[in-house]
């Protein structure tokens, strides 16, 4: 019997006294579900999101944007990917980045919590390296070395240095950096760092709180590459120990 007839069935025959029972229980059981989850100090008020569920909804925002993005540059490698004469190395990592992105996509589709973006990016970032392989190799260039991706954003795709950087106010580090990233900071001007929202204003990513650290640190927790500048710019430790941990980088 579907579920419905049963609802329907049920609305029909219950006495108000037993349909008001069975209510308070199911408010009573959805209640206990979010306090377990989330404590006493997350229960929303009515009509209001909890601190945690804005927090998800940022961070998980932020993973979907990476995920559009490398979408959009496997997409715009398709027709050259289709060429005759394309080298089947070439068309071998494309289809790496495609699967990686597929898989990525679909951890995405699964994370419920911001720990579970910790995969969806490590799966980017493999994705992006194989992308930026298999277009090397279509420009005749030489591929990249698997570093890890650019520090200021990892949509920029695999450093290329690791260059010296300060946060503002703190102090230099070296930090992996894109070509471009590393030419405008050896000439003094700022990187294009990633911007992701904190409570609703936007926030350089290495110093957001705690909720984006899965997130950013899935980015360098790659296994077959060294995380080199991982823990002296204070990434890479990812999972759920988060990725600012207790002190801003900047500290
Ligand atoms: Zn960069």
């Amino acid at each position: 019997m579907p579920n419905s007839m049963i609802a329907s069935g049920f609305l029909t025959h219950a006495t108000g006294r037993e349909r008001a029972g069975s209510l308070c229980k199911s408010v009573r059981y959805a209640w206990l579900r979010v306090v377990r989850r989330y404590g006493w100090r997350a229960m929303p008020f009515f009509g209001h999101r909890t601190r945690h569920e804005r927090e998800w909804e940022e961070v998980r925002s932020s993973a979907q944007d990476d995920l559009v993005a490398l979408g959009d540059d496997i997409r715009s490698l398709d027709v050259d990917i289709q060429m005759p004469g394309v080298a089947d190395d070439a068309k071998q990592r494309y289809g790496q980045a495609l699967q990686a992105y597929q898989r990525a996509s679909e951890i995405f589709d699964r994370a419920k919590r911001p720990e579970d973006l910790a995969p969806v990016s490590e799966t980017l970032e493999e994705g992006r390296y194989a992308m930026a392989y298999s277009k090397a190799l279509l420009e005749g260039r030489p591929p990249p070395e698997r570093r890890p991706p650019c520090f200021f954003d990892p949509r920029h795709g695999p450093s290329t240095e690791d260059v010296q950087w300060a946060p503002p106010g703190g102090s230099p580090r070296p930090v992996p950096a894109c070509a471009a990233d590393a030419v405008r900071i050896k000439e003094g001007f700022a990187p294009h760092g990633r911007q992701v929202t904190v409570d609703g204003r936007p926030t350089d990513y290495w110093n957001a709180p705690r909720h984006y650290g899965p997130w950013a640190g899935g980015y360098f927790n790659g296994r077959r590459r060294r995380p080199a500048a991982g823990n002296a710019h204070g990434i890479g430790s990812g999972g759920r120990s988060g990725f600012r941990r207790r002190r801003p980088l900047r500290r």
